[in-house]
């Protein structure tokens, strides 16, 4: 499939040719052709699937683009709104808007705390008409009387799960209240993506939502296919040496690693350069500026290893990313996924290796369940890991809470497969549309 063949307009199709896409991914194949006909969808949003496009090429489309200035307080006024969960995404998704739309007169703002509102405030006044921010963001220029979402037509929430894991279902709930549900006959266009769907999801999608399409993007078809996955057995207080012998062995130039807190990032970003290996790192505890700054030097391979916890590396983009390393399991098994899929985007392949100490093993074995593979082991020369012996007495405990984490596993597994919470929802949706899918 072309896209051509998703009815795009010849400007936007010669703009993503520039861009050097060849052909359509999964999930602009099933998303553009709905949203450019004004339908509301509930989608699936693993990272490296090309979702961004997904909702921003048809977004564009079906903006009006403003021909006259505004004037007075019109200038407030913004047509489409998208929410994300952190910074870091929101800047992404805004440069890529800005990328898609060279042929348009569509303006986009990015808007994010951490600076102050008047830049910001500068940009909507004089002309934007899209806003991507996060959810505590907007409700200050709210506040400050710097936005006005009264004719909103399109409101995108992206990464639901995790601005709902991150506690912003009030914010979210008290930012779409502002938005119409009608402006004179045309309904708002309302489109949501979540990496899961969990009953409290599932609410806030049935409020918001209209009639929803849902779509989910076959396993088989994310990014993590092109991802080689490895682990390392290693004592957890040789974790610090082997990744420097690791890196500076294999001559890798571009590592993102995965640490669970921000002392231990920092940790690591000290040994690494206390070992001449330059490395900077991303989380909560760094400024804007920090965290801008670092991601650009990574980028730009100013730096070849950024260490970075799970929310501040939401969503990051980087072309080719040849290497993620998780120094620790995260503390949620679905964000193994997320974590891995920073490498093997937009179909390049890429490595992810799980640094594993004798406490993780148990967890290693639900991973292997959610992902259903049983992942290869690697090991170096100098850290060769010789597993505990252990007596009958001991392995019998362990059949008895391999047993638990089976359980514990395959109910995640099922969750991850939605296969458990929306049955009612989806009967409901669809008797309305013929085209309506529903996979949860
Ligand atoms: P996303 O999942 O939106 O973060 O996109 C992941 C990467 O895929 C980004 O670098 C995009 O520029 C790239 N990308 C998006 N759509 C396509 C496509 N159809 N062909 C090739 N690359 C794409």
């Amino acid at each position: 499939m072309s896209f051509q063949s998703l009815m795009l307009s010849q400007k936007l199709q010669d703009t993503i040719k520039q861009l050097g896409y060849i052909e359509p991914t999964q999930i602009q194949k099933e998303s553009i052709p709905l949203l450019l006909e004004g339908k509301d969808i509930l989608a699936t949003s693993q990272t490296g699937t090309g979702k961004t496009a997904s909702f921003v090429l048809p977004m564009l489309e079906n903006l009006e683009e403003r021909d006259e200035p505004q004037k007075g307080d019109e200038r407030y006024k913004i047509d489409a709104l998208i929410l994300a969960p952190t910074r870091e995404l929101v800047l992404q998704i805004h440069e890529k808007i800005e990328a898609y739309a060279t042929e348009f007169s569509h303006k986009s703002v990015a808007l994010y705390g951490g600076i102050k509102l008047g830049s910001q405030v500068k940009e909507i006044r004089t002309g934007a008409n899209i806003a991507v921010s996060t959810t505590a963001r907007v409700r200050e220029h709210i506040k400050n009387r710097s936005i006005n979402l009264s004719n909103v037509k399109i409101v995108i929430l992206d990464e639901a799960d995790k601005m709902l894991d991150m506690g912003f279902i009030d914010d979210i709930r008290a930012i779409i209240a502002q938005i119409p549900k009608k402006i004179g006959e045309k309904k708002r266009h309302s489109i949501m993506f979540s990496a899961t769907f969990p009953p409290k999801i599932m609410k806030l999608a049935n409020s918001f939502l209209d009639n929803p399409i849902t779509i989910e993007i076959d396993k088989e078809n994310l990014s993590t296919k092109q991802v080689k996955q490895l682990i390392h057995l290693v004592k957890e207080e040789d974790k610090i040496s082997l990744l420097t012998t690791l890196i500076r062995n294999s001559r890798w130039h571009q590592v993102l690693i995965f640490s669970n807190t921000k002392i231990q990032a920092n940790i690591i970003v000290q040994k690494l350069n206390d070992a001449s290996i330059k490395a900077q790192a991303i989380h909560g505890d760094k400024s804007q500026g920090q965290r801008v700054e670092a991601l650009n030097a990574f980028k730009e391979q100013k730096i070849s290893v950024l260490v970075a916890t799970d929310v501040a590396a939401r969503g990051i983009d980087i072309i080719n990313l040849p290497h993620v390393i998780n120094f620790e399991l995260p503390l949620k098994n679905e964000d193994y996924i997320h974590r891995i899929g920073r490498t093997g985007r937009a179909k390049q392949n890429g490595q992810a290796l799980s640094l594993i100490c004798e406490k993780e093993k148990e967890q290693l074995k639900e991973i292997e369940i959610l992902i259903n593979q049983t992942l290869d082991s690697i090991s170096t020369e100098g850290f060769e890991y010789k597993p505990k012996i252990n007596n009958e007495k001991k392995q019998k405990k362990s059949t008895k809470e391999e047993k638990s984490t089976l359980k514990k596993a395959k109910e995640i597994a099922e969750r991850i497969s939605k296969k458990d919470n929306s049955d009612s929802n989806q009967k409901k949706n669809s008797k309305k549309s013929p085209r309506n899918r529903r996979y949860f």
